[in-house]
């Protein structure tokens, strides 16, 4: 909102400015800020900019997807002080390695701020910036840090102290996180199998739907989405702290909670009444079974005779405490004989956002605010589909009556996890679920190299509707496992070793 009013007195005062001549607008530095290649997520980096812009800092954002060498063509011809890169999904991680790599080989110097959803500290230090040595390079964990860091950085007095700090810093992660790593012992494979989550398939008949195959919602109406809202992570966005609806009385941040929640209440009804953003999904239930230890076939009918698609997953290697399973999503899927089934989703409601966008030219709040809402719109949207399809499409949960906050709390029974997250954290396998669903066709939505989704107001995933089924983290896994993931995917070792190194022991 200050960059709001910010930017309509400097638009007011531009031209006294250039009236007097020679005088210059003095910004205490310039950035180069891109969201990396493969990856569409900008409302953190966005924020940032602003943080910065109010600040006086002279930001030069490239938007989203931006390869490496536009970055640092950009960063090269414009002078840029400080290069902020930002990414929300995994895959992202290896690109940040390898614009800091090209740093390094084009001479650069200037700083590096690393920022982002799946961007550490850790991860900084221990891979980022033993890419990039002739700079420093920096993890800004949130928008409020930017301006101090920035500053630290680029003052006269205080760098080369700040620099070294943050070296040291740094330098101890490194040290814990190999430690950590030598002292971490993984389950071999087989071990970790013959831990497997137990359950007595032949005593139990898993919910057949009553509707199999798949579905598109076409144009679903927002206002049927609202109600399914979770507005808790809307003001996490916000770097504002605490659960909806307290955090409107909260002591310290209750004013500005509810401000920015009445602006968002009207933004969504303009966003409502001009129609511009549309949701569309699509999903889908088939005949499924569990083969080998951690993939599922989906098959096109009942026969199970024709397999459309096999599914990949991991198993948790971590040594566990006596009486616990070493998981994998896979085991919530009955083996044959027995008939099982899986389901899948895609939707978005990000349809249509440009032009919402574009109808608040020059107003960062308004385009964050929007973008915000069509996240959380989204996600509202996986809620009212998932309860449709435990009610009504495999309809095992027919009589289910959860108010919005049990929904939140997941008092229902299965699970829709999503690939890229800790229970199937490797993002490849949404190329399967998109083909599954014909979700490119059906819905307008594309996957990046890198899998992220666009529009980026999107969620896609599974669904189990095993009683046991949750969420959990797959955890490091080991080169065994690498292994026995890539020829069941018919990977060579180096697209194995790219695409699971998050979940790599290193
Ligand atoms: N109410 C929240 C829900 C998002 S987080 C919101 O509106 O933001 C929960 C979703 O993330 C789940 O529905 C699932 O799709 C995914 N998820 C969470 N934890 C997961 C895990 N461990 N593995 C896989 N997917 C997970």
């Amino acid at each position: 909102k200050s960059a709001r009013v910010m930017k309509q007195a400097v638009a007011h005062l531009v031209p006294f400015i250039e009236a007097r001549k020679g005088a210059e607008r003095q910004a205490k530095g310039r950035i180069v800020m891109a969201t990396v290649k493969g990856d569409v997520h900008d409302i953190g980096k966005n924020i940032v900019g602003v943080v910065l812009q109010c600040n006086n800092y002279e930001v030069i954002d490239l938007g989203v997807m931006v390869p490496a060498e536009r970055i640092l063509a950009t960063a090269r011809e414009r002078k840029a002080d400080m290069i902020g890169l930002s990414g929300l999904i995994t895959p992202s991680l290896d690109e940040m390695v390898n614009v800091a790599s090209e740093m390094q080989r084009q001479g650069f110097e200037v700083p590096l701020l690393i920022g982002g959803a799946t961007t550490s500290k850790a991860h900084t230090a221990v891979r980022i910036e033993p890419a990039y040595h002739a700079g420093p390079t920096v993890y800004v964990p949130d928008a409020s840090r930017c301006v101090n860091v920035a500053a630290q950085l680029l003052s006269a007095d205080q760098a080369p102290a700040y620099r070294s700090a943050i070296r040291a810093e740094y330098a101890n992660v490194r040290d814990r996180s190999a430690a950590r790593s030598a002292k971490r012992e993984l389950l071999a494979l087989g071990e970790a199998r013959a831990n497997a989550f137990a359950w007595d398939w032949a005593r139990y008949q898993p919910p057949r739907p009553a509707v199999l195959g798949v579905q598109v919602l076409d144009d679903v109406p927002l206002e049927t989405l609202v109600p399914y809202i979770d507005w808790t992570p809307f003001f996490m966005t916000w770097e504002l702290a605490g659960k909806y609806p307290d955090i409107l009385d909260d002591a310290v941040v209750g004013a500005s909670a509810r401000s920015l929640f009445d602006d968002a209440r009207a933004m969504l009804a303009e966003l409502i009444g001009k129609r511009q953003l549309r949701a569309r999904g699509v999903f889908g239930l088939w005949p499924c079974n569990r083969v080998g230890d951690e993939d599922l076939a989906v098959y096109t009918d009942e026969s199970r005779s024709h397999e459309l698609v096999r599914l990949h997953h991991l198993r948790q290697q971590a040594v566990k405490p006596e009486g616990q399973p070493n998981l994998s999503l896979a085991d919530f899927v009955a083996p044959p004989p027995v008939a099982d089934y899986l389901g899948a989703f895609a939707v978005t409601a990000g349809l249509g956002i440009e032009t919402a966008l574009a109808g608040h030219p020059n107003d960062d709040y308004a385009q964050i605010m929007i973008k915000a809402l069509a996240d959380r719109l989204a996600e509202a949207f996986a809620e009212y589909l998932h309860e449709r399809v435990r009610k009504h499409d495999w309809g095992y949960a027919a009589d289910e009556s959860l108010d919005n906050g049990a929904l939140i709390r997941e008092q229902y029974q299965g699970i829709r996890p999503a690939p890229g997250y800790p229970a199937c954290p490797e993002h490849s396998e949404k190329t399967t679920l998109f083909a599954l669903l014909g979700a490119a066709d059906a819905t307008g939505m594309q996957l990046t190299e890198s899998f992220a989704m666009l529009p980026a107001a999107a969620v896609a995933g599974w669904y189990f509707a095993h009683p046991s089924a949750r969420y959990f983290g797959v955890g490091k896994i080991g080169t065994d496992q690498l292994e026995d993931y890539a020829a069941r995917k018919g990977w060579d070792q180096l697209t194995a070793r790219r695409l699971l190194r998050p979940a790599l022991q290193d």
